[in-house]
């Protein structure tokens, strides 16, 4: 799903008013005419030189525009924009639906899971990785912007690893956790037992 990190450019940029406040809004693609630029929400106050308040959010279409509750995306997603403004910082959108297999595959495999297998088999059965996402977009957005050190916004030990051996040092993880439903219990129980992220709700056992 990497749009090749080396060439991805400013394409726009442009202030966007939220619910949540202001964001400095860029759209980083390779091409001009690219309909699924990864977006960038920039707090006008961050600091570039010091260590910058990061989240890397994947797009997932279902939790961050319908309020999904299969997903705590869309309520990180939001938890994400409330920090970023109270504490400065960037919000990366990345354009890698569904574990990086696009929506419609995703709607697929919540159809398996539907039919009893967990968030992680199902992309497994229908043919893809256990997780197809990559962060090597992030990484390359933020040298362009110029940040040298980020405090992570994740749960997610990949994001974390995504920055070794570059130019960017995590000297902080900020816990991402939301309160889990009985409708996405499961799926953050494979979160912490299959993918090892950092999920520590006394609920998720
Ligand atoms: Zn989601």
């Amino acid at each position: 799903m990497s749009k090749k990190a080396s060439s991805l450019i400013r394409q726009a940029q442009a202030k966007i008013p939220t619910k949540y406040g202001e964001f400095e809004t860029i759209a980083f693609a390779e091409v001009a005419k690219d309909r699924m630029p990864h977006m960038v929400l920039i707090n006008p106050k961050t600091d570039y030189s010091k260590t910058v308040n990061v989240r890397i959010h994947s797009e997932c279409m279902t939790g961050d525009v319908f309020y999904s509750y299969k997903c705590e995306c869309g309520e990180q997603l939001e938890s994400s924009m409330k920090y970023i403004q109270e504490n400065a910082g960037i919000i990366i959108y990345l354009r890698q639906e569904g574990r990086g297999i696009g929506i419609i595959n995703k709607l697929h495999a919540y159809s398996k899971q539907d039919q009893g297998f967990d968030t992680a088999q199902a992309n497994k059965e229908l043919g893809f990785g256990y997780d197809d996402r990559t962060y090597e977009d992030a990484v390359a957005i933020l040298s362009e912007l110029g940040v040298k050190r980020v405090a992570l916004l994740t749960n997610n030990p990949e994001k974390i690893a995504a920055f070794d051996n570059t130019e960017i040092e995590v000297v902080e993880r900020i816990s991402l956790e939301i309160n889990p439903r009985q409708e996405n219990i499961d799926y953050l129980r494979t979160k912490k037992t299959f993918f090892g992220h950092s999920l520590n709700n006394h609920k998720i056992t």
